[in-house]
């Protein structure tokens, strides 16, 4: 994780500008803990579950309530400012980066839990003309591709994999 040097002082701007936006149409209060919990969300491009999250916030203040994490992803779900992604970890995970790359996409490795984003203009094309020809107005879209680790297949070991079974990570697991 990320978060060596503490939290940016200051959000991204298109963030900051959304969420200032969401916290007057709520009309919420913006606590020190609130704050605390969005700053830790998007101090890296990393995806997080609730209990990574809350790991996060009290690496920042120690004293940042669980309920206070759970609340506040609701919130920043509702502000379409992270979105839920299914990695099929069987737990729900967030993802940071919509904002920045709205379109983008994400390739996940059901062998070492490696997930890998990317974005592709001429997927986002073919994805607009075949919602189209379906009688439909494309509002957003996102892939999600499910692969063998090649490395793991060819040498039979993987970092990835012996690092996400020392850090005790769900792993996708295969679907066959
Ligand atoms: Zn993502
Ligand atoms: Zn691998």
């Amino acid at each position: 994780m990320r978060l060596s040097s503490g939290v940016p002082a200051t959000l991204p701007e298109n963030v900051r500008e959304r969420l200032e936006a969401h916290y007057r149409r709520r009309g919420f209060r913006r606590t020190p803990q609130r704050e605390t919990i969005v700053a830790a969300a998007f101090s890296s491009e990393e995806h997080f579950t609730a209990d990574e999250l809350w790991e996060r916030a009290r690496s920042i203040d120690p004293r940042t309530s669980r309920a206070t994490v759970y609340r506040t992803i609701s919130f920043l779900l509702d502000a379409d400012l992270i979105r839920e992604i299914d990695l099929s970890q069987g737990q729900a995970v967030y993802d940071p980066n919509f904002v920045e790359k709205p379109n983008h996409n994400h390739l996940v490795c059901v062998d070492c839990g490696r997930m890998i984003e990317f974005e592709d203009s001429h997927l986002e094309v073919f994805h607009e003309c075949l919602t189209r020809r379906l009688g439909f107005l494309p509002s957003r879209q996102n892939l999600r591709i499910e692969a063998c680790c090649e490395t793991l297949r060819t040498t039979g070991r993987c970092a990835h994999l012996i690092e996400a079974r020392i850090k005790g990570k769900r792993l996708p697991g295969r679907r066959r």
